[in-house]
């Protein structure tokens, strides 16, 4: 007999979190983990300290506070033009993370097959396999920039997926996913009767293309977004879904009332404050930084021999250095002072790549990680 749960046998640590702990070392440069190191808007700072001292401390409603999920149904109406969400059919819980566990805790089991692109973030494999479901890996390729061709939608139209997480701007390519291109994928969900997930934490971090959000047009998706990347809010564990179907955010909130309550009560009252101009004007400021070192990447990667397509949005890029052993890669840049996550952790298709996070490092930073990179 043994001890530890069979949904335990083949989920592995988080390698994001793992190559992060590994980079804390004097010296190294910390090209791992995805998050942007900016300062949190000091209006939300602001928000969540008042509540604190208004004595916001007790369990708030378990979705989440409801100014907080009308502000939220609001903005999806405005920003990503998705009607006939209003609070009752969004759910708050710890981070975008969370929100997913909760889904897939909620809609798959053991027997279920959840489609997740190849490569993608290492979380999602990790939480389908918790929910006792298997996985079916949608084939990306480096020459298209990671964008789904046809070899994606074949294969995601002869899947046996009841669930499909569908990722634009990506983790960890950064590819935005053209409309065109996403609408092609809804309408063979649509045929096969498949529920996405539409993961849209990136949504803000784009520098060429724009965002579409496809429950503006379809039914079968909920809709999850975080604090976390647009406001550099990564330690406040705030994200959301929303779904037009009831029936669905109720067993989604079952799932996340028996597991956190409900998320941090001050938290809860600062993210309502990155509903203001001034919160909005310090992402702007933050996303032209990002842009800015997005191009020196670029630039840099060019001197090296490999296939990166520009990438869209995030600040991720996701160079593939071919017949590269990319955990040998990744071990031997840190041996010189930079890290940086083998493709290998996010799919077999990212084989020979490695993840750059340009997110929590400047421009000098990156410029010394480079000549690092380079330097024989
Ligand atoms: N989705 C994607 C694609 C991500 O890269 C991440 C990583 N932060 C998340 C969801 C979860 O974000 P968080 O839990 O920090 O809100
Ligand atoms: N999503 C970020 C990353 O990919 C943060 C760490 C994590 O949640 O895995 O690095």
């Amino acid at each position: 007999m043994t001890l530890f749960a069979a949904r335990m046998k083949d989920v592995k640590p988080s390698a994001t979190f793992k190559y992060d702990a590994a980079a804390k070392k004097p010296g190294v440069i910390n090209l791992t983990i995805g998050r942007p190191g900016f300062d949190t808007p000091g209006v939300i700072k602001e928000a969540a300290k008042r509540a604190l001292d208004e004595g916001k401390v007790h369990y708030t409603a378990s979705k989440g506070i409801p100014e907080l999920r009308e502000a939220i149904a609001a903005k999806l109406e405005r920003e990503n033009n998705i009607k006939g969400i209003d609070a009752e059919k969004i759910v708050v819980s710890g981070g975008g993370k969370q929100i997913l566990y909760c889904i897939l805790t909620a809609l798959a089991g053991n027997g279920d097959v959840v489609a997740i692109p190849n490569p993608s973030w290492v979380s999602y494999e990790a939480q389908i396999r918790l929910a006792g479901a298997e996985v079916a890996w949608l084939k990306l390729n480096p020459e298209d920039g990671f964008i789904p061709g046809d070899e994606f939608l074949t294969a995601l139209e002869y899947s046996k997926a009841k669930l499909l997480i569908l990722n634009s701007p990506a983790n960890p390519t950064g590819a935005v996913i053209p409309e065109r291109i996403i609408k092609e994928i809804m309408n063979i969900c649509e045929d096969r009767g498949i529920y996405v997930i539409s993961d849209e934490v990136y949504e803000k971090l784009i520098y060429e293309g724009r965002h579409y959000s496809p429950a503006s047009e379809y039914e079968n998706v909920i809709t999850v977004n975080a604090f976390s990347k647009t406001y550099s809010m990564t330690g406040w564990r705030l994200g959301y879904c929303a779904c037009t179907d009831r029936a669905v955010i109720e067993k989604i909130e079952i799932v996340h009332q028996q597991s956190l309550s409900c998320c941090t009560s001050f938290a809860q009252y600062g993210a309502l404050a990155s509903f203001t101009k001034e919160a909005e004007d310090a992402m702007v400021r933050m996303r032209e930084e990002l842009r800015t070192r997005r191009d020196y990447v670029m630039k840099r990667l060019s001197e090296l021999d490999v296939i990166c397509k520009k990438p869209g949005g995030a600040f991720y890029v996701f160079p593939y250095f071919r017949d590269v052993d990319d955990y040998e890669l990744a071990d031997r840049l840190l041996r010189r002072g930079v890290a940086v996550i083998p493709g290998s952790a996010f799919g077999t298709q990212g084989r020979g790549c490695i993840r750059i996070s340009y997110g929590g490092a400047d421009i000098r930073e990156l410029s010394q990680a480079f000549d690092r990179i380079t330097g024989d």
